[in-house]
């Protein structure tokens, strides 16, 4: 299981700074930010601890158990991100 980030993502980087296994991407630093429509949890380095999802001002962050149906496909286009990186 993994967190998932969702399109109303700003990027603003507050789940980055709560992330204790630095598994968010890419950040503003990173090759690939500004064309990121949304940051991405790197689901095979996710612990699942859930501090994201608190501190994320627009709700963007689910663990995947928990991604409503219409947002199922944010969990592939997380993973994706990472499998071509
Ligand atoms: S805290 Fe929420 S809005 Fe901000 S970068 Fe993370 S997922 Fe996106
Ligand atoms: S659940 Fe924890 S490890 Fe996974 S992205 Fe959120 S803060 Fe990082």
């Amino acid at each position: 299981m993994a967190y998932v980030i969702t399109s109303t993502c700003t990027k603003d980087e507050l789940c980055v700074e709560a992330c204790p296994v630095d598994c968010i991407h890419p950040k503003k630093d990173e090759p690939g930010f500004e064309e990121a429509e949304t940051l991405l949890v790197n689901p095979a380095e996710c612990i699942d601890c859930g501090a994201c999802v608190p501190v994320c001002p627009t709700s963007s962050i689910y663990p995947l158990d928990e991604l409503p149906a219409e947002l199922a496909a944010h969990a592939e286009r997380n993973a994706a991100y990472f499998a071509t990186v």
